[in-house]
């Protein structure tokens, strides 16, 4: 294996460990520390002296140093600062504080490549919150923790876990509005992509994460531009790839970020190696080595050492080369890291290859081999496990495109819903103001029918009385007489009609004018009115002329009413008519079935014209023979010239009653 194909492994890796960046436990966190190191440092020493134990404010700020030495990736700071913390911190139960330390002490190990100790630590520290009563307080250090233990998964092979749980706290991170931990999954979920060899959507994965975090998390901006530089190299263009890493280098200085500029250094020479430019590429890589050999992690000296060690071969400095390769063959045996044991031992053998000590060589390539077997086993584990991992990014990708339309649809069916929801409702509201409008109509109409059936029966009447005396009019009269006609003669009862005529009435008019008169006809419609029984019909048929139907009367009875009645028009009191000396009038008699069965059938045809006509020729013969007085009708009756004895032919019969 060429060295720069090791070098592209190792840098992956590199870059790996490496995001292990800056911690903020909660919300308003170490927004501060994104400034320098050092300053930074210095300011938590003065406050640490200023509030040392058991003052309650100096757990806080030694956590508070350890986030700071996590941001700044100082693994060799932070084991110390947790191991003194450590007794203070557990007499104290503060789970919010026992939770942090174990975090950070899970970052130590990670930072180191300890990464099931780290986990261990991880679950630890989510322990600790899952016994809180109100873990929503602690929302933000939960998923933060989360977050770390997803990317430590990535070095157990657990891909398919460590991808599954990013993109759910990158999701969680969005609808919170966490942009620290939304940037850094995005970076993490990048750096699943560069494993899988995805370098041009693990390029866009690390342009998202460098646009999403704040302007002021500098250090993070600047390692989020190193990771695009080294996607760049490998997809891009190599000169914006140089620009971009000088820039990142830039802050990296400024802030005293002496890990990142050793990872930044190691990356620049990797490039010139690239170009090729071995004198640069050996330059960079020294000052690499400087800076992690200050730091002291034994696995990034060890990969320090190795690349070193390659780029003094390649520059022909063959002594100082196995004097590096054999430090690095060291360190990585010492600390049992099987890649960096791999990588090591195959490039120390290739060196004393070169220095023609070809039983070394063939040992340390033996031991390599012996690596690479079993790191191979671990991978082909870590092969299945991102096969998986892809077919679960696919899955979830299917699942959540599911949700998305059955979530559409759903939508869609509210909506139709909601739409017959309404037009219900309209129609409900469309018939209640239909069924208001016909009741209204339904009670206008009724109201108008009254109206109309009391006008009727006003006019009925109106039609049926005489307006001057209330009397019915000669119409009405006529039908009750018809009518009490059949009556009469289907029970053959008898009838009796009676003609009024007020005598020399239009005397009265003359001499006492014409309103006189018409009192004068009320006075006698009234005397007819109060004298007659209550089955008897009263009806004026003419200007001064009455007509009174009698039923069950006959003649005799008749003649006795008639009589009463001539009586009345004197006796009765005239105080409307007192000018007036005398009121007289004249009655004829008519009477149908008047005495018997026999007469009935004498008579069965005579109708109601015919009495009436029987009775005028009666009234006339009353009139001829000097008025106030009643005649029966009988058939001898003449008139004028045509005079008959009634004494004789019809004794009692005819009265005159003045
Ligand atoms: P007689 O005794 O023969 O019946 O004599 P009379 O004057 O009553 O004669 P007649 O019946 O011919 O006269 C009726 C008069 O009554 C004629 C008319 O001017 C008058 N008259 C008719 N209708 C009315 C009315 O409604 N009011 C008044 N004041 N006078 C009326
Ligand atoms: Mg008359
Ligand atoms: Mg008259």
């Amino acid at each position: 294996m060429s060295w720069v194909k090791r070098i592209l492994i190792v840098l992956m890796l590199f870059s790996m460990i490496h995001q292990v960046a800056a911690l903020e436990f909660s919300k308003h966190g170490l927004m501060q520390f994104q400034s320098d190191f050092e300053q930074s440092q210095q300011w938590l020493d003065i406050q640490l002296t200023e509030h040392p134990a058991p003052d309650p404010t100096f757990i806080d700020l030694s956590l508070q140093k350890a986030q700071l030495y996590m941001l700044f990736q100082r693994a060799d700071l932070l084991e110390p600062l947790l191991s003194n913390l450590q007794t203070l911190l557990f007499e104290l139960a503060n789970v919010d504080d026992k939770s942090q330390w174990l975090l950070s002490q899970g970052i130590q190990l990670y930072l180191v490549g300890k990464y099931s100790e780290a986990d261990e630590q991880f679950l630890l520290s989510l322990q600790q919150l899952d016994v809180v009563a109100e873990p929503q307080e602690y929302l933000y250090l939960k998923n933060f923790i989360l977050m770390y233990q997803a990317v430590n998964r990535i070095y157990l092979q657990r891909y398919d876990d460590a991808l599954n749980d990013l993109t759910e706290i990158y999701k969680r991170a969005e609808k919170n509005n966490w942009p620290i931990i939304q940037a850094r999954s995005l970076v993490f979920i990048g750096d699943v992509n560069y494993a899988l060899k995805n370098y041009e959507q693990a390029l866009e994965y690390y342009q998202n994460a460098y646009a999403t975090y704040p302007q002021e998390a500098l250090v993070y901006r600047a390692e989020a531009k190193m990771y695009e530089a080294q996607m760049i190299n490998v997809v891009g263009d190599r000169s914006e790839a140089f620009s971009k890493l000088d820039q990142a280098i830039e802050v990296f200085e400024d802030l005293h970020d002496q890990s990142r500029l050793a990872n930044a250094f190691l990356l620049k020479s990797y490039f010139y190696s690239k170009v090729p430019d071995n004198d640069n590429a050996l330059t960079w890589i020294a000052k690499s080595v400087g800076k992690r050999e200050q730091l002291g992690n034994p696995i990034d000296i060890a990969n320090a050492y190795v690349h070193y060690s390659s780029q003094l071969a390649t520059d022909g400095q063959i002594a100082l080369a196995l004097e590096y390769g054999q430090k690095a063959a060291d360190l990585a045996e010492q600390h049992q890291d099987i890649s960096g044991q791999w990588d090591s031992y195959g490039n120390y053998a290739r060196l004393l290859d070169q220095a023609e000590d070809y039983q070394q060589a063939y040992h340390y390539m033996h031991l390599s081999e012996r690596a690479l077997l079993k790191k191979a086993r671990l991978d082909i584990t870590s092969q299945t496990a991102t096969l998986n991992a892809q077919f679960n990014l696919r899955r979830e990708q299917l699942k959540s495109e599911l949700l998305d339309k059955q979530a559409h649809l759903f939508e869609e069916r509210n909506t139709l819903l909601n739409e017959q929801l309404l037009m219900k409702q309209q129609q409900q509201q469309q018939q209640t103001w239909v069924l208001i409008i016909l009741s209204l109509v339904l009670v206008f109409f009724l109201a108008l029918c009254g109206i109309i059936y009391r006008l009727y029966i006003k006019n009925k009447v109106l039609a049926s009385r005489d307006p001057l005396t209330n009397l019915h009019n000669r119409r009405s009269i006529m039908t009750l007489g018809e009518q009490a006609l059949i009556t009469s003669d289907r029970y053959q009862h008898a009838v009796s009609v009676l003609m009024l005529d007020i005598d020399s009435f239009k005397a009265i008019n003359d001499t006492y004018g014409h309103d006189m008169g018409d009192r004068v006809i009320q006075f006698v419609a009234d005397i007819c009115c109060a004298t007659v029984r209550k089955s008897d019909f009263v009806g004026r048929i003419g200007g001064e002329e009455f007509l009174l139907i009698l039923p069950h009367t006959n003649e005799e009875a008749a003649l006795l009413l008639a009589d009463r009645l001539c009586q009345q028009m004197t006796l009765a009191d005239k105080h409307n008519i007192e000018q007036v000396p005398q009121v007289t009038v004249s009655i004829g008699i008519a009477s149908k079935n008047k005495n018997s069965e026999l007469d009935y059938n004498n008579q069965p045809d005579k109708s109601l014209g015919q009495l009436i006509r029987e009775a005028d020729t009666a009234l006339y013969s009353a009139k001829e023979r000097g008025r106030d007085q009643v005649q029966a009708y009988h058939p001898q009756i003449t008139l004028k010239g045509q005079q008959v004895d009634l004494e004789d032919t019809m004794p009692n019969v005819l009265r005159n009653i003045s």
